[in-house]
């Protein structure tokens, strides 16, 4: 058993004959459509659409019978349907509006076959709020609607302009807000570009604090770069004036002990042997200070050649056997074959007589040894002694220029012997490094490259 498909319900019948009609159709329309509960917008659109629609089939089809549905058992929203269905057959079959904007005042509108006859259809979508169209309900409206007597073409004149008048208001305060947003819009516009050139001006601002902090820094290494390159200047003319005097009054203290001139008394001996030893503590001071101060401004350029480090080492153990305190041994290793690496033989026999000179120093048991061995491509190069051996703390602090570890000071010492001796490994292409203990002894490691900086 099939359930048999509800039927629309019919809400109103009328016919379109005659130019007065015209009025009636649009007047009903309205009606129907505020009792199906399409808002006032709405039945002012569908009861304009449907008088454009009536005056043009009177004119091409001599009229039509004009019928309203609710639908509500189609597929979709219900919606408030109206068919007109002219009396002569339209021409071609077909219709279209006078004004193409009539279209846009419903939801659909034109030409549909109903059971083989041609009529034109029209249809606005009902509201949510207005589909409660219950049968009773819709019963209701059918009787309300054949009761209302349609009014007067004056009347529905009348109403057309009160419509008109609603329009033109709504239109009115359409425009009204429209201004207003425009007003808003450049306001807004103004706050952004006030906003944009705050944030431009700060920008630049912070841009100009920039440039003057780099000017500024680049001012403040320029006047480093140039005390430093002054202190360096300082350093070299006085050691510079120094040495001549020096050398000189080395000189004439030897002339003075020496046995072919005039014996000296035995004071007298003691006192030029006095002021020897301090000229010749002076001027290694006078030295190291040039060779450091040439180190560090770049002048001290590295003489490269094939180095043999046999002829270093036996060269070393040679001249500093004599100053091993008795206790202390000097073990100069044999560097292993081929034992020859690319440098400067005076600079790096100068680094390690430095620190064995270091490490004969401060040893008072023990022994102080030269090491060579390949690690991984470098050469390792270490001297190590089982001296008083320095505390943590000051590992890199004796790479200070003058500095000496507190109480640790021996005669002739001047704390310039590290800081050179590191700047001219670097100078080589390697590090020194150190390791060290308090009471245990040091190791100081000059890596340098096999091949050579
Ligand atoms: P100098 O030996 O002329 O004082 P250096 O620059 O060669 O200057 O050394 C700086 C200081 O480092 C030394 O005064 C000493 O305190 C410490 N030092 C250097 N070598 C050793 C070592 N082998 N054992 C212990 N302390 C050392």
């Amino acid at each position: 058993m099939t359930t048999p498909v509800p039927v629309d319900p019919l809400l109103l019948r009328m016919t379109l004959r005659i130019e007065h009609d015209i009025f009636l159709v649009r007047q009903r329309g309205r009606e129907v459509a505020a009792a199906v509960g399409l808002e006032h917008q709405d039945q002012v659109r569908l009861a304009t659409a449907l008088s454009e629609v009536a005056r043009d089939l009177l004119g091409v089809a001599g009229g039509a019978d004009v019928t309203f549905v609710a639908v509500l058992h189609q597929p979709g929203p219900p919606s408030l349907r109206v068919d007109l269905a002219p009396l002569r057959p339209l021409p071609d079959g077909r219709y279209e509006p006078r004004s193409g904007a009539v279209a846009r005042l419903v939801d659909m509108l034109g030409v549909v076959d109903r059971r083989g006859d041609t009529v034109v259809r029209m249809s606005r979508r009902v509201p949510p709020s207005a589909s409660a169209l219950t049968p009773e309900r819709l019963a209701e409206l059918r009787a309300q609607l054949g009761r209302t007597a349609p009014g007067s073409a004056l009347d529905e004149l009348a109403l057309q302009n009160q419509q008109l008048v609603a329009a033109l208001d709504e239109v009115r305060s359409q425009r009204d807000e429209l201004a207003v947003l425009n007003e808003e819009l450049q306001e807004t516009n103004r706050g952004v570009l006030a906003l944009y050139n705050q944030l431009t001006e700060e920008l630049e601002e912070t841009n100009r604090g920039v440039v003057a902090l780099y000017a500024e820094l680049d001012e403040k290494s320029a006047q480093l770069r140039s005390a430093s390159e002054a202190k360096s200047r300082f350093l070299a003319n006085v050691s510079h004036e120094l040495r001549a005097p020096v050398t000189a009054i080395i000189g004439l203290t030897r002339l003075l002990a020496d046995s072919a001139s005039d014996p000296l008394t035995a004071e007298q001996t003691r006192q030029v042997g006095l002021v020897r030893s301090s000229a010749t503590d002076l001027l290694s001071l006078v030295n190291e200070l040039l060779d450091l101060t040439k180190a560090e401004s770049g002048r001290l350029e590295p003489d490269w050649a094939e180095v043999d480090l046999r002829a270093v080492f036996g060269q070393l153990r040679g001249t500093l056997r004599a100053l091993a305190k008795p206790g202390v041994e000097l073990v100069v290793e044999e560097p292993p074959a081929p034992g020859t690496l690319r440098s400067d033989e005076v600079l790096l026999a100068q680094v390690l007589r430095n620190l064995l000179h270091n490490g004969l120093k401060f040893t008072e048991r023990g022994e102080v040894r030269l090491r060579a061995e390949v690690r991984e491509g470098w050469w390792r190069l270490s001297v190590s002694d089982t001296g008083i051996g320095i505390d943590p703390e000051q590992h890199e602090r004796i790479f200070e220029e003058f500095y000496q570890v507190p109480g640790s000071s021996r005669p002739g010492g001047t704390g310039l012997g590290l800081p050179y001796a590191r700047r001219v490994v670097r100078l080589l292409g390697g590090t020194l490094e150190l390791d060290s203990e308090p009471g245990r002894g040091s190791t100081f490691r000059a890596i340098l490259p096999t091949g050579g900086a």
